[in-house]
């Protein structure tokens, strides 16, 4: 009796302990709104968020929508309505939210875009997310080191493949990719046979692989007859996927004829692999842990008015104004550094890869 008494005293005092750290603290919850499930690194940003919110004693009310609009506002919606302390959006159309976000405003509640800007309204207040521009730059100069255009090699044949024209990282990526290649283009040692270039040609709507492995086997068998494709801008890695299935459906991806070089992002497990079988060339690491623990340090210094860290002021224009930023680094990735940056960091299990 007197052992489970003493038993019972020290575990109401580690309890005590326990709520006392701030895990345990409440400090209300926070809504957490993604675009799809359909990408890994979506679960990933979403785990990380619910993770980091708990850390600092935060609730998270976390929802998918699928890749639809009217969904996502929905849910966004209804986070209102439960009076969430702050919002996070990774949104699917970065300009459908403006009359939430009103709502949202009206009722207190401040609004952090995540990963992808919201356009179009003020009561955006803060943007956490990566050096978009950088990630272009670095999946261009991957295929430039990989053709060994800098070594005066060349001319080769290249396809462009842009993102979600809804979602403005699209469009940093595809300008950071064009800030590397348009030289070359331009002096003729890399060849658009398409001639698709641009935003407006070359954009994928949601980000869908299906999608791009349509157009690349228009691409193939309008231009590629009796020509090699030699590189492929891909920015992301679920369309790197459907770009490589649609060249091995013609042949590539024997010694006799080898893949192109095709770019990537968001280092995903089946584009990992698909490096590691020789075919996709690289990608490009966000560490979505660092970006959930970003976000949720600006909702704490936010809430207990305190400063928030940014480091860029004038980058992201939603339109109406400058949204005050954090950008992380992103990280090229390719089969000479897969280990250290994927594995090392503990982001992936080797036998999540192998
Ligand atoms: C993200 C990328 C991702 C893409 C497709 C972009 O907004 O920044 O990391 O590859 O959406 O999900």
């Amino acid at each position: 009796m007197k052992l489970i008494r003493t038993l019972s005293i020290a575990a109401a005092a580690g309890a005590l302990i326990f709520s006392g750290g701030a895990g345990a603290q409440d400090k209300g919850t926070v809504g957490v709104s993604m675009p799809t499930k359909s990408s890994a690194r979506w679960i990933s940003d979403g785990d990380s968020m619910v993770k980091s919110l708990k850390d600092k004693g935060y609730k998270a009310d976390l929802q998918y929508a699928d890749d639809d609009i009217p969904n996502q506002l929905a849910q966004v919606e209804n986070m209102i309505t439960k009076k969430v302390k702050v919002l996070v959006i990774a949104a699917i159309d970065g300009t459908t939210l403006s009359n939430a976000l009103q709502k949202a405003a009206d009722a207190g509640i401040k609004v952090i875009a995540y990963d992808r800007l919201i356009k179009g309204s003020k009561n955006v207040d803060y943007y956490a997310t990566f050096d978009n521009f950088q990630v272009g730059v670095l999946q261009a100069s991957s295929i430039v080191d990989k053709l060994g255009l800098k070594q005066g090699k060349g001319p080769f044949n290249i396809e462009l493949f842009g993102g979600s024209p809804d979602d403005n990282n699209a469009f940093f990526f595809y300008d950071g990719a064009m800030s590397v290649l348009k030289p070359y283009i331009d002096s003729g040692k890399l060849v658009v046979r398409s001639k698709q270039m641009g935003m407006d040609k070359v954009g994928t709507l949601r980000w869908d692989g299906a999608v791009a492995q349509a157009r690349m086997d228009n691409l193939l068998s309008a231009f590629y007859g009796n020509a090699r494709v030699d590189a492929v801008l891909s920015p992301y890695d679920g369309l790197s996927i459907g770009i490589l299935s649609s060249l091995k459906g013609v042949g590539y991806g024997t010694p006799k004829q080898p893949m192109p070089v095709v770019s990537g992002q968001d280092a995903e497990v089946a584009s990992v692999k698909s490096m590691l079988r020789g075919e996709q060339s690289s990608t490009v690491f966000k560490d979505t842990r660092e970006l959930a623990k970003v976000t949720v340090n600006m909702i704490d210094q936010m809430l207990s008015g305190k400063k928030v860290d940014i480091n860029d002021t004038k980058t992201y224009n939603n339109g109406v104004k400058v949204v005050p930023s954090y950008l992380l680094k992103p990280v090229s990735v390719d089969l000479s550094n897969w280990k250290p940056v994927l594995i090392d960091s503990g982001y992936y299990k080797e036998s999540q890869i192998k």
